[in-house]
């Protein structure tokens, strides 16, 4: 069934298993999918006030998600939970959707359960359950609000001796490395001002300039890890990166699955949402002479 579901879906039924973990529940119940679509999706929920809302969804802090993962053996969805899989597989059917989404899921909670429908709603919720036909429910009309935007990114370095060759937030083992102002990392630099054209928040420049001497030496990954702050206070999730980068030597292919584990994480997303490439410039120009290294990056952001 769960082909059915896009990857935000997937991994907010996920959440749910953690969030029933959490509770050390013997069964996975709608109240766990809300956990993990608040998660997952959080800006579904945009205008609720938790702390005056009478439900009470799990907390799926860094801690709570750490033990949980760590707990072996199957749970199964109570009955509530599996009807809401299967309407949520229709109504997306009916909808002419290919995937079941987050608000789908949410929709079906909602529409087959008036209670708590009522209370998020009083707690400020601002979509709420389809109508009996799919065309022209509420739930499509929430789905109708998603915003999508995408961004670029590029910066450019020189290479010189005597610095580390930071890449995408890890150290390459190499006879030079980039000069700049803080690690010179070309890679977490061009996803930085990706990620901020997406959400039309200026560039790495105006967040981070390198007149402030606090910027000195650090991370690509503390820029990172920054933006991503900014782009969740406005409610937009990161879906996809992609980028290239451009140097004659030495050979990135070997360090790739390290360097997206270490951006997903400042990130917060998955190494499967990063997409990375390199290229040389055939031996032409600065880059080509080994004088310099580039990097181009898209990103994709939704809320
Ligand atoms: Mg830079």
């Amino acid at each position: 069934m769960f082909e059915r579901f896009n990857a935000e879906a997937q991994r907010c039924i996920f959440m749910a298993r953690l969030a029933a973990l959490t509770e050390k529940s013997k069964n996975i119940t709608t109240l766990h999918f809300l956990s993990g679509i608040r998660k997952e999706s959080p800006a579904l929920f945009r205008g609720v006030n938790w702390a005056k809302s009478p439900v009470k969804l799990t907390y799926l802090s860094p801690d709570n998600l750490r033990k949980a993962s760590q707990v072996t053996g199957d749970l199964l969805l109570d009955a509530k939970a599996k009807r809401t899989l299967v309407s949520a597989a229709e109504i997306a059917k009916k909808a002419g959707s290919g995937h079941v989404t987050p608000v789908h899921l949410l929709a079906c909670i909602l529409a087959t359960d008036a209670k708590l429908r009522k209370a998020l709603t009083k707690a400020g919720l601002e979509i709420e359950a389809p109508g009996k036909s799919a065309r022209g429910s509420r739930g499509e009309s929430a789905a109708g609000k998603s915003e999508f935007s995408s961004g670029i990114g590029y910066d450019l370095h020189r290479l010189v001796e005597k610095r580390k060759l930071m890449i995408g937030g890890i150290e390459i083992p190499f006879e030079k490395g980039t000069l700049g102002h803080s690690d010179g990392d070309v890679l977490a630099h061009a996803i930085c001002d990706a990620l901020l054209g997406a959400a039309s928040m200026g560039d790495i420049g105006t967040h981070f300039p390198d007149s402030d001497p606090k910027w000195r030496g650090v991370s690509g990954l503390v820029f990172l890890r920054q933006v991503r702050q900014y782009l969740e206070r406005k409610n937009w999730k990161i879906h996809h990166i992609d980028a290239v980068v451009i140097l004659e030597r030495p050979k990135l292919g070997p360090h790739f699955p390290e360097m997206r584990e270490a951006l997903a994480k400042a990130l917060g997303m998955a190494p499967e949402q990063i997409n990375l490439k390199a290229k040389t410039n055939e031996g032409l120009g600065e880059i080509g002479r080994g004088e310099a290294i580039a990097a181009h990056t898209i990103a994709t952001i939704g809320r």
